[in-house]
């Protein structure tokens, strides 16, 4: 799914195609298609035409956010390209909020630079006023007919317009979305400034959805359901992130099994002992009682013979953590360690464990879930 190909280094940037672009050229055709008539060749210029001045655009945007990016001491991972849009990878943030405004401003400042190389040439041409009316009020009709040096023009005048402008929205993850973000992080705080950025994404997405049904305009409606997912999605990181630094390691540690499991065991033994416990992960142990990693109740019961050794079947890594270690910074070097979870030690000796599967039940919010505590004994249910 998140395919995409190298097509070089620009400007010292690694710059890369997603797969969705073989797309385009199968649009172009379903478009340029006319029943009765055929393919129409000139349809298939114009189209490619337009096509490729988009992508020149989107690049022009990226590479002003990355090399900014560069100039202010930071590194610009790649620039990905799909055909509606692109993204340029930052992964670490510069240190003054002014270099984050201007990394995130260089995107949309690129594009009214190329509107505004275009402007003089358009207005230099015969036909160039009309078309300028002609873009500042669309319901109007265009008198004449544009020559296609002025098409071209006024199509890279009114696209890099729409742009800039749709990028400077205050709604995350657009560029003005994450400069919100940047001003509010000194006063409001990290957190706070991320919430503000996402519900102001979702609550501008929606009215941008709104407005594509009004136009029914499938781009723009798209572009605004990718602004709301990308927002609900961050806000509820952040949420996540806030419900681990507030549980303590201890309610979800749990505590060494009293039958374990060894590494030369059958895998049938293994069985039975998870059938005394409801954890999905066991820690497995070598003969000389020595913890050596975890292993996963799913993967024993899948694709595990029974007198086969558990040897075979477990992941011989794990962290180690103490009792005292925050919850939030344990769960972020599970995942980056991409193990079943983590040995807590309280004193030099081995208190317990966290898995990844008991942080997850922990942050799930799903409706059943919710019924399920609803439900729970201690609190009434219905009909009891
Ligand atoms: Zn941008």
């Amino acid at each position: 799914m998140f395919r995409s190909w190298r097509i070089g280094r620009i400007f010292g940037v690694p710059t890369e195609l997603h797969w969705s672009f073989l797309l385009v050229p199968v649009a172009i055709l379903v478009y340029s298609y006319e029943t009765g008539v055929g393919l129409r060749w000139s349809q298939v210029r114009w189209w490619s035409s337009i096509t490729t001045l988009l992508f020149v655009f989107v690049l022009v945007h990226e590479l002003g956010h990355a090399l900014t990016a560069k100039a202010c001491g930071v590194r610009a991972e790649k620039i990905i390209l799909f055909p509606l849009g692109g993204g340029a990878l930052i992964p670490t943030e510069p240190e003054r909020v002014w270099q984050e405004v201007l990394i995130y401003a260089a995107g949309p400042l690129a594009n009214v630079l190329l509107a505004v190389i275009a402007l003089p040439l358009l207005l230099w041409q015969p036909g160039g006023w009309y078309m300028i009316q002609f873009y500042l009020n669309p319901f109007s009709n265009l008198i004449v007919a544009p020559t296609l040096t002025e098409q071209l023009l006024g199509i890279t005048l009114a696209v890099n317009v729409v742009l800039a402008v749709g990028n400077l929205l205050p709604a995350y993850p657009l560029d003005g979305g994450r400069i919100l973000r940047a001003l509010l992080k000194h006063s409001l705080g990290d957190r706070r400034a991320t919430v503000v950025a996402t519900v102001l994404g979702i609550l501008i997405g929606l009215g941008l959805i709104g407005l594509s049904i009004r136009l029914s305009d499938p781009v723009l409606s798209l572009s605004a359901l990718f602004i709301v997912s990308f927002s609900a999605l961050e806000l509820n990181r952040g949420w996540q992130r806030r419900q681990l630094q507030r549980t303590a390691l201890k309610d979800v540690l749990r505590p060494p099994p009293p039958d374990r499991v060894y590494a030369s065991d059958t895998v049938a033994r293994a069985r039975v002992l998870f059938s005394r416990t409801d954890a999905r992960v066991l820690p497995v142990y070598t003969n000389w009682n020595e913890l050596s990693g975890f292993v996963e109740r799913e993967v024993l019961h899948r694709e595990a013979g029974r007198e086969e050794p558990v040897r075979l079947h477990y992941e011989a890594e794990y962290i180690t953590g103490t009792v005292e270690d925050d919850l939030l910074e344990l769960t972020e070097r599970i995942v980056a360690a991409d193990v079943y979870g983590a040995a807590i030690y309280r004193g030099g000796v081995l208190d317990g464990f966290v898995f990844t599967e008991d942080v997850i039940v922990l942050l799930d919010r799903s409706p059943r879930r919710f019924y399920k505590r609803f439900r729970s004994p201690t609190s009434p249910s219905p009909g009891a």
